[in-house]
């Protein structure tokens, strides 16, 4: 069993949240900034491609109400939301999980930022590919 998965079986402890019966979210034991959350689905799914959309689905919604609820308490000026999917992206832990993580200033701590460059800029032909 994963860890998350022993997380979900209440076998190992977790600052708990928010849970019902498909979704658990709790804040994360190494967090970036104050209120940083994982949202899982209790059942296993190694990442966010693996996982039913109804769930992905299911877990946005819980990060929605977690942020407008998180606003009154810990009053952040923003909100990252995002899911690592394999190593390649820094998945350490692979059971699928959204990051809710609050920002309030660029101290804040967190260093996140998209720098784009030229060179990753795909051709036409490429380009046209990825329609689906
Ligand atoms: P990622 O690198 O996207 O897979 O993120 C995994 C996250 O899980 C990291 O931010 C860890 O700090 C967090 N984490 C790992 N084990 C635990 C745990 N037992 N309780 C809470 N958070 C955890």
């Amino acid at each position: 069993m994963c860890v998350f998965c022993k997380i979900a079986a209440g076998e190992i402890p977790c600052t708990k949240v928010y849970e019902d019966e498909h979704v658990l979210a709790f804040l994360d034991i190494n967090p970036v900034t104050q209120g940083h959350t994982l949202i899982i689905p209790k059942k296993h799914a190694d990442d966010f491609t693996q996982c039913p959309s109804y769930l992905v689905a299911r877990m946005h919604g819980i990060a929605r109400k977690l942020a407008k609820h998180y606003d009154g308490i810990l009053k952040p000026n923003g909100y990252h939301f995002l899911s690592n999917a394999k190593t390649a992206a820094g998945q350490s832990v692979f059971h699928v999980h959204f990051h809710l993580i609050p920002r309030y200033d660029a101290t804040d701590g967190l260093d996140f930022a998209f720098r784009g460059t030229e060179r990753h800029k795909l051709d036409p032909a490429t380009q046209k590919k990825l329609h689906l």
